[in-house]
């Protein structure tokens, strides 16, 4: 029997919020413990939280980024639990009415395209870690580190659409992507940032039915989510082969062994009892203000693609390659339009220096001049990368450094005749050779040539005169 899997991705993802999302304190990474805290994120008794605009903001941004419903009114609820890195004893979440519903991403994997359903997107808190270090009373110490206590984050749950490891991969990537291009998150899964859970389970090919599925957690990088999937998919279809069945638990996925293993079946599941938050009233969001936050929503990862691809005649590959950040789509851009010449060169160029880039150390001037002065033949590549390379360190116009070091390509066919007469001359038995047929022997006096100019012939040219002279 043929089996299907059907998999639906919880992802939460970290808003860059400067701070919290009920009360003023930082949200910066790496403060010294408990620095970033006050009553209201440790839940001192009487404390009211109060609804940061920003969070709303960049979670409607999310919302309209990808087709969701933006709800006029949803409602904070209180999910019960005790954890010692949770003061409060429940966490701020949104339940029955989130913030938003019913959107979706297109993705594209195992060579064709696909809408991935979204069922909702709501807002919650985060709660703070605990750091076992030291000892108490001659036993292992537990430290509360309550910094990250309210740090706002925001759920996206998709429909079961996934079929396929690869599919998940893509689903991820391209909603990450979305993620970083609108500003609300720094998508920086190893950090935490960007977490997600499968939700995983395998029925027989043309069953409608789905099989009970499992939840993984735990996984740090784009590429364990996919590997974790795919061990889940092999175990459960395996456990059904043999006659068993799946039981419905939560796995952790063990990078170092390859593996997930059972964490907690149903039974242990908790019940939180949700209640709505009687200390923050129901959030109602404003016709007006969602249509001000359309007009911010950038140009989007698929839509840059399609245009770079149709606009510049670059390849689907190169085009996704550039538009792997905004800003580096929007250098190359830059580039093209200080030089009209070979598209496909310049977005090479910004693919190759990409971490210059990233980090500043180019302007677009720099690889528009080092593209250009190939195409005349002023420069061969290899001297172009150089040049790069110098303005790169030295921050200096990139011609100002050709100049500057005399490393111009000789082009001038006249100037290149009396080295070629000089190669040929001294190398009669290869010039015979040569005209009685071992063609393959112009490379030999190109690089003839290139030894006497020092590297600074255009190897063009080059050839075109040692034809001539070689008739
Ligand atoms: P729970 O209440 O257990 O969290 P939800 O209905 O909220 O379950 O779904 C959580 C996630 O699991 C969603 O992404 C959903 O698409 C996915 N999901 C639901 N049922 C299945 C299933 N049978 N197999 C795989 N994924 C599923
Ligand atoms: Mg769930
Ligand atoms: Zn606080």
């Amino acid at each position: 029997m043929e089996f299907e899997a059907v998999i639906g991705l919880e992802v939460h993802a970290q808003l860059s919020t400067r701070s919290k999302i009920f009360c003023a304190c930082s949200t910066a990474f790496g403060a010294p413990p408990n620095e970033n805290t006050c009553p209201v994120c440790t839940g001192m008794p009487g404390v009211l939280p109060v609804l940061n605009r920003r969070v709303v903001e960049f979670a409607i941004r999310t919302a309209l980024a990808t087709s969701c419903e933006v709800q006029k009114k949803s409602v904070f609820a209180r999910k019960n639990y005790f954890y010692p890195d949770l003061p409060k004893a429940y966490q701020i979440s949104q339940y029955e009415l989130p913030l938003a519903l019913a959107g979706h991403v297109n993705i594209e994997a195992n060579g064709r395209m696909k809408r991935i359903g979204i069922t909702r997107i709501h807002m919650e808190e985060d709660a703070g870690k605990l750091v076992h270090e030291g000892e108490f009373a001659g036993a292992q110490a537990s430290l509360a580190d309550l910094n990250r206590c309210s740090v706002p984050l925001m759920e996206i749950v998709s429909e079961p659409d996934i079929r396929t490891p690869e599919e998940a991969g893509a689903y991820l990537r391209r909603l990450r992507d979305i993620l970083v291009y609108l500003e609300v998150c720094d998508g920086n899964m190893e950090e935490g940032s960007f977490r997600c859970d499968a939700n995983v389970s395998v029925r027989p090919k043309g069953q409608k039915k789905f099989g009970t599925k499992a939840e993984l957690k735990n996984m740090n990088s784009f590429r364990n989510v996919e590997k974790a999937i795919e061990y889940e998919i092999n175990r459960q279809t395996e456990l059904i082969e043999d006659g068993g069945k799946v039981v419905q638990e939560t796995r952790l996925w063990d990078a170092a062994a390859g593996i997930t293993i059972s964490m907690r079946g149903k039974e242990e599941a908790h019940d939180y009892r949700y209640f709505p938050d009687p200390d923050l009233l129901p959030l109602v969001v404003d016709g007006a203000w969602v249509e001000e936050l359309r007009k911010t929503i950038p140009e989007l990862p698929a839509e840059k693609i399609a245009r770079l691809t149709a606009a510049y005649g670059l390849s689907k590959y190169d085009a996704e390659l550039l538009s792997a950040s905004r800003a580096l789509a929007a250098f190359f851009e830059a580039s093209a339009a200080l030089f009209g010449g070979n598209h496909k060169v310049t977005a090479n160029e910004c693919i190759q220096w990409k971490e210059s880039i990233a980090s500043g150390k180019l302007f677009p001037e720099t690889i528009a001049h080092a593209v250009e002065d190939r195409e005349t033949g002023a420069i061969s590549a290899t001297v172009s990368k150089k040049l790069v390379e110098i303005a790169i360190e030295t921050g200096k116009p990139i011609r100002e450094i050709r100049d500057e070091l005399g490393l111009t390509q000789v082009s001038d066919a006249g100037a290149l005749e009396e080295i070629v007469s000089r190669v040929l001359a001294s190398n009669p038995k290869e010039v015979d050779s040569y005209r009685a047929g071992k063609s393959g022997l112009l490379s030999f006096f190109v690089g003839q040539v290139m030894k006497e100019t020092r590297g600074k012939a255009n190897p063009r040219i080059v050839q075109e005169v040692l034809r001539k002279k070689l008739g």
